[in-house]
């Protein structure tokens, strides 16, 4: 019997279109709307900061399936097309404040946006965020060698920004208003080290300060006031402060938002047939016993294959790990890391490190770094070592079910991480 259901799919980005995959894959052979208000094909974002903006990727390689895959699936792929109402009892969304569309079960995958800040001046060309592709373009167009670019936050995006500019022979202003970069995610120990590698390719780092205010010449940006009044040359600026979760829709339908669109452990949010993942929801993680949101690439990746399964009834629990990535600069000093784990409102009481951290100009830091507490490890990451992302998720994942490592061998490189693993003792 033909399955007669209809499930839409809200936001046509990476979660989206995995989603949509997944549903293809395991069966369902219903109705599929994909709608997404962006005019590209959905795409990931990494590449946005790196590859793509440093003009050695080509746009197709960011898309998450080719535009034939969609008619080829029968996957109806609505662009360009803002989903402007949810009424969860009439079971309808609007597009574009004007069509209803049916649905049986509903995905909510809209994402985040970039916090934008009101500063004078905002309004000047060459002030730039950083979340579409489109925004990507336009940023890539300013950067060339000798272009003045002041990044405002030296979070991942901000980084990764400065790192790509530096690549085009920009010389770049990085402003932050904490004393290092990435201190909030990584704690002061590996925050340093970022330091260093950004400091060695010639980055200025402007700690505890701000942009006061932009200054434009006819509309076009030339230069920024910084906090402490001191003036900076500038012919883009790129503001990297932030991400919102895209919880509007939830929010004015009556489902439960906290910080995130609330889910359970399966990605059903708080009415029965409407499911969230991706950067939007607020899930409750089984590894980690506790609930959190997660704003990256992997957690769109592995949520909306998560969430498909969960649409189709599969008894389905979410048990993915929080995994990061980031590629700073190519060649030598240049750091690429994985990221497991989550240290949490509680912080850690040491970080430990095996393998060499150091920032030269003739050889890359090789180094794992472990954030540490009670002798269990809630965090690791891998810089320039590959092939090691398993053992130190599996070490994460013991750290999280109550088991502690021998913290100077976690720090000797001449001992295999595997083996800090040790099985539970029989009850
Ligand atoms: C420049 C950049 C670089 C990144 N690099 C990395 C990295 O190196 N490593 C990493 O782990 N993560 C990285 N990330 C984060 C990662 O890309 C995100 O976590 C991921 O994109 C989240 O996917 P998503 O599908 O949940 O949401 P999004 O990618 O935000 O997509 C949501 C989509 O929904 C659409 N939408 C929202 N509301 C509506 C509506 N009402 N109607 C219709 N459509 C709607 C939006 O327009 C958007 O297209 C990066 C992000 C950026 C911006």
């Amino acid at each position: 019997m033909a399955d007669e259901r209809t499930f839409v799919i809200v936001g046509a980005s990476l979660t989206g279109a995995k989603a949509a995959e997944t549903l293809r894959t395991e069966g369902f052979t219903g109705r599929i709307v994909l709608v997404g208000q962006e005019s590209d094909l959905p795409y990931e974002r990494p590449p946005l900061s790196k590859g793509y903006l440093m003009g050695k990727e080509p746009r197709e390689n960011a898309y998450v399936h080719k535009a034939q895959w969609y008619p080829d699936n029968n996957v109806e792929l609505v662009l360009g097309t803002r989903v402007t109402r949810l009424d969860p009892k009439a079971h309808t969304v609007t597009l574009d404040d004007v069509e209803p569309l049916r649905y049986d079960r509903l995905l909510l995958a809209t994402g985040s946006r970039a916090r934008r800040l009101d500063l004078p001046g905002s309004d000047n060309l060459g002030v730039r965020y950083l979340r579409t592709i489109t925004e990507s373009d336009a940023i890539l167009s300013d950067l060339h060698e000798g272009a003045n670019v002041v990044v405002l936050g030296a979070g991942w995006i901000g980084l990764e920004v400065a790192a790509a500019a530096r690549t085009h022979g920009a010389p770049v202003h990085l402003v932050e208003r904490g004393d290092l970069p990435l201190k909030r995610v990584l704690g002061t120990e590996v925050a340093r080290i970022y330091a260093n590698l950004h400091e060695a390719r010639g980055v200025i780092f402007h700690s505890q300060s701000g942009i006061r205010e932009f200054g434009g010449v006819g509309g076009r940006l030339s230069h920024v006031i910084l906090a402490d009044g001191s003036e900076l040359p500038a012919d883009l600026v790129v503001m990297g402060v932030g991400i919102a979760p895209a919880t509007e829709l939830a929010e004015a339908a009556g489902l439960q938002v906290d910080d995130g669109v609330v889910t359970d452990e399966s990605l059903r949010t708080s009415d029965p047939d409407i499911f969230a993942a991706g950067d939007v929801a607020s899930f409750v993680s089984p590894p980690l016993g506790q609930r959190i949101r997660v704003e990256h690439w992997a957690n769109a990746l592995n949520g909306g294959k998560s969430v498909a399964k969960s649409m189709l009834g599969q008894a389905m629990v979410y048990d993915w790990l929080p995994y990061f990535y980031s590629d700073q600069y190519e060649g030598t000093p240049s750091i690429s890391m994985e990221y497991a784990g989550f240290v949490g409102p509680d912080g850690y009481d040491q970080v430990v490190f095996r393998g060499d951290t150091s920032i030269r100009a003739d050889a890359n830091p090789e180094f794992a770094a472990f954030w540490v507490r009670d002798g269990r490890v809630l965090a690791g990451m891998n810089a320039n070592v590959p092939d090691v992302q398993e053992q130190i998720q599996a070490l994460v994942r013991a750290g999280y079910s109550g088991r502690s490592v021998d913290l100077a061998k976690l720090a000797d490189p001449d001992v295999p991480l595997a083996d800090l693993v040790t099985p539970l003792p029989r009850s």
